[in-house]
């Protein structure tokens, strides 16, 4: 039974060809990449994994509609292979994402460009199914007219409105299920991954990278992890963590802050609908329809802003000031739409790697390290990446770096493991019935506070009151502390979810 059960203590003894530091997706699928191809792999994330900024994403598994306008071909096969892989490996968790785009006659956005761009999406991404389960299936785009446009969003703004353009992404039905299924691949290929391990340093030898010293924050003890290669995916920590370990690589993370908002609000379509205010350089925003426990609701996202170069890298959070505007924008976009503050369930809110210091825009490419050609060890390699959707390729790009052309193809028994069915993910309340399995998927799944178990091995934390009713109800079933002492608590209107219940 592959299993993420935590024990650093045996981990210690084992020698590794590869330590990655950073349990966030981009680290998460670098030890699969490398432990698929039967290299000896361990992984460290000093909180809990999926904890950073992976947790806080949108969801959409992107394929490249987006990409067409700048005509980044590179990206765009690059987004839509990989929207491929997470459809054809996890068709159990990712599925079929229906996107509206209104459309008014106006820049890029109008019926002719608009069908072009979904004609050229369709014909590019003609593999895009290939390999995929029936049902997770992309159909083609098309246009519709208004009526049908109304008919699908009915709060949609009528003036000007000349139709829309309707295509398929791809989505995470439960991204915390996503990210710990693809760790349990990983161990099964032979991984070992370890939450709550914070890495402190690079080991070297003769000018080499010889592993990491390591604290376990949940004992304090500190560990020496060897291996001759170290790849630094610390996501917005990657900067500061190469320039601690080596020096100072700014290009590799100069932080933007981005977020999304959970909102008690009543969908607007079945589709993900493109909103935007009417006015010169209005952001685009994509409103999904989420189920919260049972209850429809709305996940609306993303707002971009600049993040000061000198201000704390963890735990981000907006400012009061822009989750005002991302609203006054959402109610300027949508007709009868009223939202204010009372209705924002939570903020996801994360750091991405901005073009330029100082701006909002996002980079368009990831950034590596090869430390041991900058002069620093030989062995020591950081990557910074952009998306969620495209870090099962960069991994692999990664590996080639690492590796070149000695690079490992697949082993054959390396296929993604049977999904666990311990629990009932359709039933977003903890199960108490079944105490036994709760308490499995604790030790299986190195859950070691509660809100690993509510908020990253389950979607039972989306709703703040739902999350503090399954803190209070698992505390005497799990026997686990609420949450460590400086680890990022989920944000919501108010306090933290094991908080708030304590
Ligand atoms: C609001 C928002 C919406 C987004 N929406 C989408 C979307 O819809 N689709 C999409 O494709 N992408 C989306 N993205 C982008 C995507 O989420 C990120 O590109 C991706 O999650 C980055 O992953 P990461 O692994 O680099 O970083 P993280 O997830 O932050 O992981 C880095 C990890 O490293 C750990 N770490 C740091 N230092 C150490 C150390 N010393 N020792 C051990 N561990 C350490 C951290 O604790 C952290 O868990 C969105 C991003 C944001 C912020």
């Amino acid at each position: 039974m592959p299993d993420l059960t935590r024990n650093p203590r045996a981990a210690e003894g084992r020698e590794y060809d590869v330590i990655v530091v950073g349990g966030g997706v981009y680290g998460i699928t670098l030890t699969l990449e490398a432990a698929r191809r039967g290299y000896r792999a361990l992984l460290v994330e000093r909180h809990d994994f999926n904890a950073g900024t992976s947790w806080n994403a949108l969801r959409i598994v992107h394929g490249g509609l987006r990409y067409l306008q700048s005509m980044d071909l590179r990206r765009f096969f690059e987004s839509v292979g990989e929207r491929r892989w997470f459809l054809r490996h996890f068709p159990d968790l990712v599925g079929v994402l229906p996107c509206l785009m209104p459309l008014y006659n106006r820049g890029l956005k109008r019926r002719s460009t608009f069908g072009t761009a979904l004609r050229l999406n369709d014909l590019l991404s003609w593999r895009r199914n290939a390999g995929v389960r029936a049902d997770r299936h992309l159909p083609h785009g098309h246009l519709i007219d208004s009526t049908a446009t109304h008919d699908l969003f009915q709060r949609v703004d009528p003036s000007g409105l000349c139709g829309a353009g309707r295509w398929y992404d791809g989505v995470m039905l439960n991204h915390q299920r996503l990210m710990i299924e693809i760790l349990r691949w990983a161990t099964n290929a032979g991984a070992i991954a370890l939450n709550y391990v914070r890495a402190e340093t690079v080991n070297t030898h003769g000018g080499r990278a010889s592993g990491i010293e390591a604290t376990d924050t949940v004992t304090g003890d500190t560990q020496t992890f060897n291996a001759p290669v170290v790849v630094n995916a610390a996501g917005p920590r990657c900067a500061a963590f190469a320039e601690h370990t080596d020096r100072a690589h700014t290009e590799l993370f100069r932080p933007s802050v981005a977020f999304n908002l959970l909102i008690d609000h009543e969908p607007l379509s079945s589709c993900a609908v493109a909103v935007e205010p009417k006015q010169d350089d209005a952001r685009t925003y994509f409103v999904l329809p989420w189920t919260v426990d049972g209850t429809p609701r709305i996940l609306a996202g993303t707002f971009h802003a600049p993040w000061p170069q000198d201000a704390p890298l963890d735990d981000p959070q907006p400012s009061d000031a822009q989750i005002n505007t991302f609203l006054d924008d959402l109610n300027a976009a949508v007709p009868g739409l009223t939202l204010d503050r009372s209705h924002v369930l939570r903020v996801y809110c994360g750091l991405l790697p901005a073009e330029e210091p100082g701006t909002e825009h996002t980079a368009h490419r990831p950034v590596w390290i090869d430390h041991g050609r900058a002069d620093g060890p030989v062995g020591l390699f950081s990557v910074s990446g952009v998306k969620y959707t495209t870090a099962r390729l960069v991994a692999e790009q990664t590996l080639r770096r690492v590796f070149g052309r000695k690079l490992r193809d697949y082993r054959e028994a390396a296929a993604r493991p049977e999904a666990e069915s311990a629990l009932d993910f359709a039933d977003y309340r903890p199960n108490l019935d079944r105490p036994d399995e709760l308490r499995r998927v604790a030790r299986l799944e190195s859950v070691v506070y509660l809100d690993d178990m509510i908020h990253r091995r389950t979607d039972w934390g989306a709703d703040p009151r739902v999350a503090a009713e399954a803190a209070d109800a698992l505390r005497d079933v799990l026997e686990l502390p609420a949450v460590p002492s400086g680890a990022p608590v989920p944000r919501q209107s108010t306090g933290s979810s094991a908080e708030a219940a304590a």
